[in-house]
This record gives structure tokens, C-alpha cells and sequence, in this order.
């Protein structure tokens, strides 16, 4: 077994704090990384503080994960020990179901292994995340980061950089796709990057005015804030997608109302708190209501690829392990421009 040393959440609501144990050896098919960044999703603060339920102690979130491969199972084909590389929110599904079979291992039927606060197909072992030094995982479930990308920037790649393309491309946004991103947050800065790479019209869809220079920087071409209820009027029906970051409750009924005819709000933000919404939202304007979980192991190659060749990264503050907690509390502020990395070095 190999040593690992990590942070880790003991129970809910408990400060994170250092945390030692123990990484299987690689077997034939494994790669060993070490881990140099983590990055820092807003599923890590939901599944820390249990808001979603089922929540397992202890637990080391983490699942922006990029580092350097340091060994190699015998019968490792892609990597070789040097290789840059990165892993995101599944280090495992059960390969065989339709979903496994069309390369969108996230929809896995059987369900597939989480990074962490997942259970190994063993059936007993918990599956812990990037806040540590190494981690093994079977080289199906890596990924190539491109070697112009800035590991640090890259590393958000993983979760927020695949769980905004996947709708993107799944929807078809294409030159002149009228996209509004609510929530300008780690999720909503990628895809504001990435829809505006892909060639659409950007709307970011605030809470407030604070960041809305950032947003033009990030490649938006318009800025609008929820709170100002002239937003509803001046883009009632506008839209062809919006991508819907909110990790908290609002009221999606009046923000459907955003939509043009046909149009599709792809929810990404996941309250804690059910949402109700009325017919009359929908029934006017043959509007939709979807959902969207980060995507499969070939999409994600894909989008990294993409990003490699646009030269896309994320907006990063880089911290030390021992911030964690305070970076938390940011998070829940949206006071966070707009990842917070992890230097995994400041716990070695
Ligand atoms: P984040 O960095 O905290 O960003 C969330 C943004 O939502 C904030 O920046 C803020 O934007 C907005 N917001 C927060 N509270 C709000 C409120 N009460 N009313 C309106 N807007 C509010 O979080 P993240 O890491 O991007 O994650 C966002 C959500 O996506 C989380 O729920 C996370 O669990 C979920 N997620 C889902 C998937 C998936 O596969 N579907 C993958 C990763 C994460 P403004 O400051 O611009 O208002
Ligand atoms: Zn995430
Ligand atoms: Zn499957």
C-alpha cells in the first residue's frame, strides 16, 4: 500500500483537517499520479456539509485533480511515468451498460464510482479525492492535459471545464447561439469562456454588478443582473439556452421566462432544496427544462483538446491545504474570481 497524505472532513460541519492513509498499489491496468493541483468545486463544500445526504466519514474531497504519473501497471498502455495528466469527478464505472457503451460513463446504469465519497467496485472500499498526495486510478479514467496549459489553470478543467462543454455541444451551440450563463461562479466562468470559443452571444445572468468587467474579459458580450427586475423585460424571451450554475434555490419559473420559443435551460446547480416551477413556465414557448452531469472520459479528452488549442484555462486563486476551510466560507460569499486551486505541495 502506499502512504498518502491528505485533508480530510471528519464529520459535517467539521473544519477539514490533515489526514493520512493509504492509496492501493497500481495493478496491471492502474497509474499512480502525484498529485500537484486540486481544485477547489462547490459539490466539495454540498457533499462535506452532507446537503445532499448519504455523505461518508472520513472524506477527502477532490475531484480536479491534475499531477505527474510516477508508475505504471504492466499492462498501461497511454501513459508512461512523467506524463502530464489529469483526473475528474469518476475513477471507475461498470463498462458494460448502454450508457458505458456509448462513452457516457456518467449516465452509467449500474452507477459509476465517484472520485470520492464512492465506493470501489469491491463493493466496501471508499473512494477519497484530490485534497492528498497520490492517487491510483485504473488509466481508463485519466485523462492527456494538453502540455501548453498551465497545470495550476488546468486543473478546473476536470469538473467545471467538462460539466459546461458537455451541454454545450449536447445543445449545439454554435456561431450566433444566444446563451445566457447564470451564476458567474467556477462552472459559470468556463462556460462563459467556452460559448464564446464555440462562437455564441454570452449573457451573463448575475446576482449583482460586482463582476461584471470580469465578464466581459471572459469573453461575455452581455451582462445582466437577477435582481434588477427590468432583466425579466428587457430579455423575455431571448435566449436559446441558458446554462443554470446556481448552487442555491431561486425562482427558475421566472427565469424560464428568459427563454425564446424552443429554448432550454440545462440546469448544472444542484440546491439542496427542491424547485417548483408551473406548467405556464414551459406550455408558452414549447420550453424545455433539462439537466446535465459532467461528462464522459472520451468528451472530457475531447474537451481538453479544445482547450488546449483555444488556449482555455480557468480564472485561479492558488492556495495552500490550510486554507481550505476559509475558502469555503468564500465560496459561499461567490467571493472567489473564480477557482480556488489547491497547491497540493503545501501538504508533502
Ligand atoms: P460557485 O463557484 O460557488 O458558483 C455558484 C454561483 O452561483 C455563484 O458564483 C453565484 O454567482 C451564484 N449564486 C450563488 N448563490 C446564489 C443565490 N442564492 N442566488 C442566485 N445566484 C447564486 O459553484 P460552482 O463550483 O460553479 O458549482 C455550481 C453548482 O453546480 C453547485 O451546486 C455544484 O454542486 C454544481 N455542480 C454540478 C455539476 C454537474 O455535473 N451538474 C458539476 C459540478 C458542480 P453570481 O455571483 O454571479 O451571482
Ligand atoms: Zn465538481
Ligand atoms: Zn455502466
Amino acid at each position: 500500500m502506499i502512504p498518502v497524505n491528505a485533508y480530510a472532513a471528519h464529520q459535517t460541519n467539521e473544519p477539514l483537517k490533515p489526514y493520512k492513509f493509504e492509496r492501493r498499489e497500481p495493478g496491471v491496468n492502474d497509474v499512480l499520479i502525484d498529485i500537484d493541483y486540486c481544485g477547489v468545486c462547490h459539490s466539495d463544500l454540498h457533499q462535506v456539509r452532507n446537503e445532499w445526504g448519504g455523505s461518508k466519514f472520513p472524506m477527502v474531497p477532490g475531484h480536479e485533480i491534475v499531477g505527474k504519473v510516477s508508475q505504471v501497471g504492466s499492462g498501461v498502455k497511454k501513459f508512461k511515468v512523467g506524463d502530464l495528466v489529469g483526473v475528474g469527478c469518476m475513477v471507475d464505472s461498470c463498462r458494460h451498460c448502454s450508457s458505458c457503451k456509448e462513452d457516457l460513463e456518467q449516465y452509467c446504469e449500474n452507477g459509476f464510482v465517484g472520485t470520492y465519497n464512492g465506493t470501489e467496485k469491491d463493493g466496501k472500499t471508499i473512494t477519497q479525492g484530490g485534497y492528498s498526495t497520490k492517487i491510483t486510478v485504473s488509466e481508463d479514467f485519466v485523462l492527456k492535459i494538453p502540455a501548453n496549459l498551465p497545470l495550476d489553470k488546468a486543473a478546473p478543467l476536470l469538473c467545471a471545464g467538462i460539466t459546461t462543454y458537455s451541454p454545450l455541444r449536447h445543445w449545439n451551440v454554435k456561431p450566433g447561439s444566444k446563451v445566457a450563463v447564470m451564476g458567474l461562479g467556477g462552472l459559470g466562468h468556463m462556460a462563459v469562456k467556452l460559448a464564446a470559443a464555440m462562437g455564441a452571444e454570452v449573457t451573463v445572468l448575475s446576482t449583482s454588478l460586482k463582476k461584471k468587467e470580469d465578464a466581459t474579459r471572459l469573453g461575455a458580450a452581455k451582462y445582466a443582473v437577477t435582481k434588477d427586475e427590468s432583466t425579466f423585460k428587457e430579455y423575455r424571451n431571448y435566449f436559446d439556452l441558458i446554462i443554470n450554475t446556481v448552487s442555491a434555490e431561486i425562482d427558475l419559473g421566472k427565469h424560464l421566462g428568459l427563454l425564446a420559443r424552443d429554448g432550454s435551460m440545462v440546469l448544472l446547480g444542484i440546491p439542496d432544496k427542491p424547485e417548483a416551477i408551473h406548467a405556464f413556465n414551459l406550455i408558452g414557448g414549447r420550453r424545455s427544462i433539462a439537466g446535465s452531469l459532467i461528462g464522459g472520459i472520451k468528451e472530457t479528452q475531447e474537451m481538453l483538446d479544445f482547450c488546449g488549442k483555444h488556449n482555455i484555462t480557468s480564472d485561479i486563486e492558488l492556495i495552500p491545504m490550510e486554507k481550505i476551510n476559509e475558502a469555503y466560507e468564500r465560496m459561499l460569499k461567490s467571493d472567489v474570481r473564480y477557482r480556488f486551486v489547491i497547491d497540493i505541495a503545501s501538504i508533502k
